[in-house]
């Protein structure tokens, strides 16, 4: 569940993953790679998105874009967060059916997200959001519930995102009972945002890292790619499993480690059948895209880890421009066509 309020526990946990990011950031810096000359750099950390949320700007020193990359982050949270009073999400959420006028901002992500929902069947479906209100997942506490039947089924039945009608920027509910959660999309798309709002003020080597979703500016110097860690699909891993070098890229993960509990020896995840409403079971651990924008890259991670490793692939190749690796429980890594060699 994105944007749940930020608690206490939260920002534990956040200091606590902390390591296993630096050294995911220390990779994508290529600081790592030995004895290049050192590249002037600011970057700042802090905890929005109910994640830990870095930027780094390269070859300045001017930290006043990063100051102005946090405010908007602060505003994006604002209008998009399912708990926060007024926001738009929560005002749909709570309309009753009535029509709502959302910022242009909200308009632009439900009409991207929409697209998604349609294109993958519903297997991807914004409305999902009254099935993860009854798991009640907690990411710092590693606890949750599983739902009574009753309950699941009753809530499955409000689940279909032709229940959203978009108008413009009026959003209506045609079922008062439906909600949203824009938790599977956002990030990829307040990080298209920034990323647009840096390359205007002329800033061409940055890298954007929403949670683990990551979104570069260019290299990290004019004849430097960026090298991205892609993290083993397991809780509290500190080691990537492969890492790619790109430019001008986005690479999101959606994986089975972030958001879980565990009850009587199984592990429930965040990524849920829109079908039966149960943590989606495929077999996979992780999904990554790697594209341009990463409004679709957030989108198709989660999708594709709904749709399983052939339909998700299927429709990765029926794709332009975008790129997968599939990721079993056992670690063995399936990539589409275009994917970069890891040796490049
Ligand atoms: P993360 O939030 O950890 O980056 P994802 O991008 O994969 O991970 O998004 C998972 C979130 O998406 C869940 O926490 C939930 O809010 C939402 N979600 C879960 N299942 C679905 C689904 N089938 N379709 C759309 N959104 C979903
Ligand atoms: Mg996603």
């Amino acid at each position: 569940m994105l944007f749940s309020r930020i608690s206490q526990n939260s920002y534990r946990r956040c200091k606590a993953t902390s390591a296993a990011l630096v050294f995911l950031l220390l990779i994508a810096a290529g600081t790592l790679s030995g004895c290049e000359k050192k590249t002037v750099s600011v970057s700042k950390t802090g905890f929005f998105l109910d994640t830990v949320v870095s930027i780094t700007l390269y070859d300045t020193e001017n930290k006043a874009p990063l100051e102005e990359c946090f405010s908007r982050l602060a505003s994006y949270e604002k209008l998009l967060s399912r708990t926060q009073e007024g926001s738009d999400v929560w005002n749909i959420n709570h309309s009753g059916g009535k029509p709502v006028e959302v910022s242009s901002e909200t308009a632009d992500l439900l009409e991207k997200a929409l697209s998604y929902c349609r294109l993958s069947d519903g297997a991807f479906d914004i409305t999902i959001a009254p099935v993860i209100a009854l798991w009640n997942f907690d990411a710092d506490q590693k606890t949750g519930t599983v739902p009574d039947e009753n309950d699941l089924s009753n809530a499955l039945s409000h689940v279909g995102y032709e229940n959203v009608q978009l108008d413009g920027t009026t959003v209506t509910l045609l079922d008062p009972d439906t909600s949203i959660d824009l938790g599977g999309i956002a990030k990829g798309y307040i990080a298209d945002l920034l990323k647009e709002d840096l390359v205007s003020a002329g800033y061409a080597s940055a890298l954007i890292d929403l949670g683990g979703n990551i979104l570069t500016i260019g290299g990290k110097s004019q004849n430097q790619d960026f090298r991205i860690g892609i993290r083993r699909p397991e809780p509290d891993a500190t080691e990537p499993l492969t890492t790619i070098s790109c430019r001008d890229a986005s690479i999101v993960t959606s994986g089975t480690y972030e958001r879980y509990f565990t009850e009587n020896g199984k592990r429930y995840h965040h990524i849920l059948s829109p079908v039966d409403g149960y943590p989606v079971e495929n077999g996979l651990a992780s999904v990554t895209i790697l594209s341009e924008h990463s409004v679709d890259g957030d989108a198709l991670s989660t999708t594709c880890f709904v749709l399983g490793p052939e339909k998700g692939m299927a429709l990765i190749e029926s794709l332009d421009g975008i790129e997968a690796l599939f990721v079993t429980d056992d670690l063995e890594m399936t990539a589409s066509s275009g994917w970069p060699d890891a040796t490049k």
